[in-house]
């Protein structure tokens, strides 16, 4: 018997596959990947947490789809910034449902917990996500299984509903009780850093979206820096750290143009591959703008590979009047 399991990397999610597991079910557990996490999905820490239970692991990249089909036409709208959870969680098993035939699965574990989070676990909110999910029947929550109505699974005896949980509400002291029996350590916080669920994430989003950037590369670049809405229409995305410069660095664009400080320390950018000749011109000062220690006289900038000289003509209070938000 086998079982494929929603993971998160969150407590939740491992308990749930190791409810399964102590049942001698063989589970897989998939990292949904919807493309709001953070800095990219942190493969290692997931499968390091998941390694006590034995389960095996697989990524699902459903970033297209999941823009396409869900964030914008949730059927039951959004939680308290613009996160879709009962539909992200339904479409979730639905994804997870196409593999369990490829992967000789025969049903699906989540690590929901009955009245924990205020959107997507409600009784109604769980219901919900069953029916979205086309294949109710066959999701199992073990964490909350006793005080649910019985899987197939359950009824088939293909597990032993007796050795489930019956955990309800927001009180986390009996996930705490199991984490230290099982000895599970390593796990994410709860909610695990959705960008969704994030407000002011939810402001550049919006803003990205009424400018008809809906890309899964436009979302991603949302996570990175300060951004400006130049007079031409082009975004401009200017790091606020190192770390944020080394990923403007080292990832790959294709709608988004590379500009960097050459010869003294500043921050990256990145600017709409589109930009207009004046939006390129403001945006490389708007950069020099941010790097304290610019010559005065100008200095080079590297736009997407090619260096040319040019002035701080602007100030940074001046460039604020672009900024999209102020974070
Ligand atoms: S928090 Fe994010 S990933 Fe989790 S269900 Fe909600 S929208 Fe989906």
């Amino acid at each position: 018997m086998k079982a494929l399991a929603l993971y998160s990397g969150g407590l939740d999610s491992l308990l749930a596959i190791q409810l399964i597991r102590n049942q001698g079910v063989d589970v897989t557990a998939l990292f949904i990947d919807i493309g709001f996490n953070g800095l990219g999905v942190r493969e290692e820490k997931l499968r390091a947490a998941l390694a006590p239970t034995g389960a095996d692991f697989q990524i699902v990249d459903t970033r297209e789809q999941f823009i396409k089909d869900i964030l914008f036409s949730p059927r039951y709208g959004y939680g308290s910034a613009m996160n879709p959870c009962i539909d992200c969680h339904g479409n979730m098993f639905r994804v997870a449902a196409e593999l369990m035939q490829p992967l000789g699965a025969s049903f699906l574990i989540s690590g929901e917990v009955m009245a924990q989070r205020p959107m997507s676990q409600k009784k109604a909110a769980l219901q919900s996500v069953l029916k979205l999910s086309g294949h109710a029947d066959l999701i199992v929550r073990p964490l909350s299984a006793r005080i649910l109505p019985p899987s197939l699974p359950e009824r088939e005896g293909w597990i032993n509903r007796d050795l489930l949980e019956g955990i309800s509400g927001r009180s986390r002291s009996r996930q705490m009780q199991l984490a230290e029996q099982f000895g599970l350590t390593g796990y994410d916080t709860p909610a695990g850093g959705c960008l969704l669920t994030n407000q002011t994430y939810a402001v550049k989003l919006k803003e990205t979206v009424e400018h008809g950037e809906t890309e899964v590369e436009d979302f991603g670049a949302l996570i990175l820096g300060r951004h400006f809405r130049l007079p031409g229409g082009s975004r401009l995305v200017v790091s606020r750290d190192e770390q944020e410069s080394k990923e403007i660095l080292s990832r790959k664009f294709s709608r988004y143009t590379v500009l960097h400080p050459v010869g003294f320390p500043g921050p990256s950018a990145l600017i709409s591959a589109n930009a207009s000749d004046g939006d390129l011109r403001l945006s490389v000062s708007i950069l020099l703008s941010y790097a304290r220690q610019a010559p005065r006289e100008g200095g080079i900038v590297s736009v997407g590979g090619l260096e040319q000289m040019a002035k701080p003509d602007i100030t940074k209070a001046d460039a604020s009047m672009y900024l999209v938000n102020k974070d």
